[in-house]
């Protein structure tokens, strides 16, 4: 097993399920294991949510995320338009349904990145999803990396360090945990995960 990881059950090849969610406290470093596994394997295919959050400096609508309005959220949720959806430290994400659903049927793994609830969610109408947690060496370097960061002022980094103490004792309902000490280290076993390499 890697060193990286735990609580990891082998799975045959042939038995992997195509849709994988990573999900884990905001500031772990999930955005960025991404964009690494992404930078060398440009193939794997991740879902761009739509959110209600505003734009951070350097962030595009329809790369990082669809930025809409509270009123065009209220209609892709009411249009059924999303796989899932989820209010998250004062803000509402979701997965644009029909983009994943295309991927899924054309056989290619898909990548969603979204929060407990709407992992919560996919479990519940996915069953065959693989569920992964990437989890903080330890609690003080999750509140650096998020403090460090410096994207969010203090009130937000507050809220979101009281969902991820809700976030954080929740890893025993994932399939595997992935514990991000080494960008290369958690991108390449997610890789693996995704039976990608
Ligand atoms: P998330 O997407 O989970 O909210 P980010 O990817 O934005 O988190 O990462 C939060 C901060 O932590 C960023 O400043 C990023 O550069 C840093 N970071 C991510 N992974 C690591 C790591 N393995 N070691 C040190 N810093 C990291
Ligand atoms: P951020 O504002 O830092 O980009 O994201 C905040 C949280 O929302 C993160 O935990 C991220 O994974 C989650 N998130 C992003 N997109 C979605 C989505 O489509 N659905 C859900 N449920 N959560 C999402």
């Amino acid at each position: 097993m890697a060193a990286t990881s735990r609580g990891t059950t082998p799975v045959p090849p042939e038995s992997r399920p195509r849709l994988t969610v990573l999900s884990g406290p905001s500031g772990v470093g999930k955005s960025t294991v991404v964009a690494h596994m992404r930078k060398e394997h440009p193939e794997v295919w991740l879902s761009v949510s739509a959110t209600t959050r505003k734009p951070r400096p350097g962030e595009r609508h329809g790369v990082q995320y669809f930025f809409v309005s509270d009123d065009e959220m209220d209609k892709l949720i009411a249009n059924g338009e999303l796989l899932e959806w989820a209010e998250f430290a004062g803000n509402r994400y979701g997965t644009p349904r029909g983009a994943v659903m295309e991927r899924l049927e054309a056989g290619e793994p898909v990548l969603l990145e979204i929060d407990l609830q709407g992992a919560r969610l996919v479990r519940e109408s996915m069953p065959e999803a693989q569920l992964v947690f990437l989890a903080p060496p330890s609690w003080e370097e999750l509140v650096r990396r998020l403090t460090g960061r410096g994207t969010e002022p203090p009130e937000v980094i507050e809220r979101r360090l009281a969902a991820a103490k809700i976030e954080l004792a929740a890893e025993s309902e994932f399939d595997v945990t992935l514990v991000n000490t080494s960008v290369e280290d958690v991108a390449r076993e997610l890789l693996a995960l995704m039976d990608v390499v």
